[in-house]
């Protein structure tokens, strides 16, 4: 545990309160906003945003409440966070405080439907999409893709909590977690693990109406029940599903009209422990154009990340899809392409399907040869992207120190970790050899540098901290 003072900053200085406070927002508002705070340095953010973020704090006179959005939050809180906060709770307000910690109320509904002018308007935006399939005409198709399976869905450190969620929502659906919330990168695996689901309950319940649809041809839906006055068939079509999947809802930025009837269906769907599942691109509460009520109401099941898989993974995810194909990839092949395209999923299947082609057309077996001609072009492309003077500025920048320090021969803990990061980086990032990148950095030995890469490796392991900022860092390099 950190010092008092790290923690809770100048507050820890003011003498100890004799008397209970809790009816003071402030002080409950600083105090939980420090809780936070030393949560998010000490866990990954899949963790914080998994478990922490999602509580909301309530108190009266004389008691603290966390409210947890549903019973697995809860347990999980129980177990592992409970008596740590309210020690914290204990220091922070010089006295016993004992926290009770309840599933909570989600939030209440939108206001009543705004006025039909912005309404009017909104769907003017909306009508020039082009036309989809009408509801009723897919009464009885689910839209599910039957080859997104838990089955060819591979599982590394990126998914594996995603994954779990996802298997147990299958195996209970509309009672586990309503609703799911997947969300991630593009190209991270958000429509796959969503329509496996969907294939694993249909499987499992073959008369159950399930129904996926992207979030743009949920907004042509409500356009087109709006030009023909048929909210009626679309209500009752949406709200007779057992399982509805939405995809991308960050495509419902700044649709107002749609964003109030998704809320109705969403409750009305939820309440009658229809399960609904849900995808975006960020992080919920980063969504943009998105009602506020709309999204804490998103966040009241279980919200759960698609990171980018690791390179082990990666190489599994290739060996896999190569199978699939009916073709055996070589493990040094499927080595070199994970190690040079690390972005995303989609762009392995694309370096994997390039590969293919190229060794059929050249009449070729698939060797490392054969496989570094077919990815030369794609290669050359993203080296030449990231050089390490990009590396070193951005990574002094992140760190708030001078992009000399990253040639100096400064030992202290506050440039030599960042210049081990931008070495690691340097390493990861461009086809230079050790001693190449050790000359950029100040003339320095290769042996140096080959120590500092395996020291941040190593650390990322242990300290969530130092791994958020290295995914960050190759996020913000990578564009
Ligand atoms: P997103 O919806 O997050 O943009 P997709 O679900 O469309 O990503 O995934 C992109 C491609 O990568 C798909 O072909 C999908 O099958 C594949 N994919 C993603 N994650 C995995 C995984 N863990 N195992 C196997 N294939 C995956
Ligand atoms: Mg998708």
């Amino acid at each position: 545990m950190f010092p008092l003072q790290d923690r809770f900053g100048s507050n820890s200085k003011t003498p100890p309160l004799r008397v209970f406070h809790f009816p003071y927002r402030m002080q409950i508002t600083q105090f939980w906003d420090a809780c936070l705070k030393q949560f998010k340095d000490e866990l990954s953010p899949q963790q914080f945003n998994t478990w922490i973020r999602p509580l909301q704090v309530r108190a009266d006179a004389s008691s603290l409440t966390l409210l947890a959005p549903n019973r697995f939050v809860q347990n999980w809180i129980r177990e592992r966070f409970l008596s740590r906060i309210e020690a914290e709770a204990s220091e922070f307000f010089g006295q016993n405080v004992a926290v009770a910690l309840n599933v909570g109320e989600p939030p209440a509904a939108l206001p009543a439907p705004a006025g039909a002018a912005a309404e009017a308007v909104a769907v003017a935006a909306q009508a020039a999409r082009p036309a989809t399939v009408k509801p009723a005409e897919s009464a009885n198709a689910s839209s599910l893709n039957p080859d997104f399976t838990f089955q060819n869905f591979v599982t590394g450190k990126a998914n594996q909590l995603a994954r779990a969620a996802g298997m147990q929502v299958s195996g209970n659906p509309g009672a586990a977690y309503n609703p799911l919330l997947v969300y991630g990168g593009v190209g991270l695996g958000k429509t796959h693990l969503i329509q496996a689901i969907g294939n694993e309950i249909r499987q499992i319940n073959p008369g159950a109406k399930v129904r996926y649809i992207h979030a743009e041809n949920y907004v042509s839906d409500v356009v087109r029940a709006y030009q023909h006055k048929s909210f009626d068939e679309f209500k009752r079509y949406y709200r007779s599903l057992d399982l509805l999947l939405v995809d991308d809802i960050q495509f419902f930025n700044g649709k107002s009209r749609t964003q109030e009837e998704f809320f109705y269906l969403f409750n009305t769907l939820v309440e009658a422990k229809k399960q609904v599942i849900i995808t975006c691109d960020t992080y919920p509460k980063e969504l943009t154009g998105i009602d506020e009520r709309l999204i804490s109401r998103l966040g009241w099941g279980l919200t759960v990340a698609l990171e980018p898989p690791e390179l082990e993974m990666r190489v599994a995810i290739l060996l896999n899809k190569a199978r699939a194909v009916g073709q055996v990839l070589d493990e040094n092949v499927a080595f070199f392409v994970a190690k040079h395209i690390r972005s995303n999923v989609r762009e392995l299947e694309g370096a994997l399907k390039r590969i293919l082609a190229y060794a059929s057309f050249h009449n070729q077996e698939i060797t490392l040869p054969v496989a570094k001609d077919a990815l030369k072009d794609l290669i050359a492309v993203q080296n030449r992207q990231i050089s390490i003077e990009n590396i070193q500025k951005t990574v002094a920048d992140y760190y708030k120190i001078k992009t000399s320090d990253m040639h100096s021969k400064k030992r202290s803990r506050i440039v030599a970790r960042p210049r081990q990061v931008a070495m690691y980086l340097a390493k990861e990032l461009t086809q230079l050899s050790l001693p190449e990148i050790g000359a950029n950095f100040g003339g320095r030995d290769h042996t140096t540098i080959l120590h500092g890469c395996r020291q941040i490796a190593k650390l990322k392991d242990t300290l969530p901290e130092l791994n958020h900022d290295v995914n960050v860092l190759l996020q913000v390099l990578r564009g």
